[in-house]
């Protein structure tokens, strides 16, 4: 559905729900969650804080009169709580839980990786003292005249009402059964149809939602997508972020590598599937702060953009920057063009990715991230990457230099089976005596079960720092 060339995106009913039967089951199945019903948390990559630790999101701009912001607010996000004839108006029982949501998915962005970062709240006033007088400034109240579960006929009614001014963000908690979680994409400007309406109050569904109102995707990147015997797509889910498990994740793109990067924010990630050709990088959004290196949270800055994800050069650009190989007879490209369900992968036609092709066998060949990046003697190194190919073997490597650039030492996963899917695969080491550097590298072995022509793709690298800081994030592979 477009608009603008804003899209409206769900949480739960997505145009593939058939496909999607693992995403954000949590919340989507049995009983409806709202309001007040909170407990639902979700507590990956590692627990919240409780309530009482948790750091308040807002008060950032005042608006005494949500629906009409002084003129030249700066950009903001309006939480309204919506009722109507069949709920009630239960605000005064709800808006501390309504705030605590908004607070969470504040906090959830800033942990998200090791860059601090927020949303901008508008209140209505600057009373607030304690939390309740907080809560009442930060959620206004309204009423939905019109019942309906469709997310427009609830969006509409908010814009006639007044919430359209275009600095202005709206976040829709609500006491009723609404069209389930549902945001429209905003990644630039605000106002009329700017909305997230979520019946379900968790920070997992509230913040999926707002990462779409900053215009991030679902994390489509590891989706492998195949027709059964009778003719139906099927699909095999990961659990990245919470762009795809909100019921389970907290995290919002902690890798850099789908939506987010604070690091590098001239960085631009295709956002959406084939033939989608939207690209963002939410860090970027008038939403929020500027990106401020560092505090606790995921250390993800050791790779450059390009060398997570190879978007900067097109489709079939042989070498691309940043990656070389070794061995005879092997060598590299951007993934081609490819079909909709090709080998590039669905999802991937217009996602970069690299192609390593080697032949022949079984000598040993590897592609690698060119550059060496930094490290520190003693912390601990986690080297992630997704990989598909219809078969072969391969074992992910990372080779200590010291500060003179002398080769120190080498740690060398075990070797691997390769799939047609995009599994991401890791490799963990801690930097030894003397170490300064690391070249990460991906290692077609001798002696593995190799085809005549290996044809390997490689993507979604990242290297992380997981002893940097406090909450460094040394997350499983997913
Ligand atoms: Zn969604």
């Amino acid at each position: 559905m477009f608009d603008n060339g804003r899209r409206l995106r769900r949480g739960h009913r997505l145009g593939l729900a058939s496909l999607l039967v693992s995403v954000l089951v949590a919340v989507s199945s049995g009983q409806p969650v709202y309001a007040a019903n909170l407990g639902s948390e979700p507590t990956l990559p590692y627990a919240q804080p409780g309530n009482t630790s948790l750091p308040r999101a807002g008060c950032d701009t005042t608006a005494t009169d949500p629906k009409n912001p002084p003129v030249n607010s700066p950009a903001a996000v309006q939480v309204i709580y919506a009722w109507n004839d069949s709920t009630g108006n239960q605000y005064a029982a709800n808006v501390e839980n309504a705030a605590r949501v908004v607070d969470r998915v504040d906090w959830l962005l800033d942990q998200a990786s090791d860059y601090d970062q927020h949303f901008t709240f508008s209140c209505r006033s600057t009373t607030t003292s304690t939390y309740n007088q907080y809560a009442q400034a930060m959620v206004t109240s309204e009423k939905i005249d019109t019942p309906s579960t469709d997310f427009w006929s609830i969006a509409n009614e908010l814009a006639a009402k007044g919430y359209d001014d275009s600095n202005r963000w709206y976040v829709v908690l609500t006491e009723f059964a609404a069209p389930s979680a549902s945001a429209h994409w905003c990644p630039t400007s605000g106002g009329s149809g700017c909305v997230s309406i979520v019946e379900a109050w968790d920070s997992g569904v509230v913040g999926h939602e707002m990462a779409h109102l900053l215009g991030a995707g679902h994390a489509y990147m590891t989706e492998h997508v195949w027709q059964d015997s009778s003719g139906s797509w099927q699909a095999e889910q990961y659990c990245p972020d919470i762009m795809m498990c909100a019921g389970d994740w907290w995290a919002f793109d902690m890798g850099y590598r789908q939506n987010y990067d604070p690091s590098e924010t001239s960085a631009r990630f295709y956002v959406d599937n084939y033939p989608s050709t939207t690209t963002n990088n939410a860090a970027v959004h008038p939403l929020l702060t500027s990106p401020v290196c560092c505090d606790v949270g995921a250390n993800n800055d050791l790779l450059t953009a390009q060398e997570r994800t190879i978007e900067a050069q097109v489709p079939g650009t042989s070498n691309p920057t940043g990656f070389t190989t070794s061995g005879s007879g092997a060598t590299i490209s951007v993934t081609p063009q490819g079909s909709y369900t090709g080998v590039s992968a669905r999802y991937f036609d217009n996602r970069r990715s690299l192609q390593f092709v080697s032949s022949p066998q079984p000598a040993e060949k590897s592609v690698m991230v060119s550059r060496r990046p930094s490290v520190t003697v003693g912390h601990n190194y986690k080297f992630y990457v997704r990989l598909r190919a219809d078969s072969g073997t391969a074992a992910l490597r990372m080779r200590w230099y010291n500060s003179g650039g002398t080769l120190l030492s080498t740690s060398t996963s075990s070797w691997f089976g390769l799939t047609s899917n995009w599994w991401e695969w890791s490799h963990e080491a801690v930097a030894p005596a003397n170490a300064a550097t690391v070249q990460i590298s991906v290692v077609a072995p001798a002696g593995g079960s190799q085809p005549a022509t290996l044809t390997m793709h490689v993507d979604t690298l990242q290297l992380t720092d997981c002893s940097a800081n406090q909450n460094s994030l040394c997350r499983p592979s997913t």
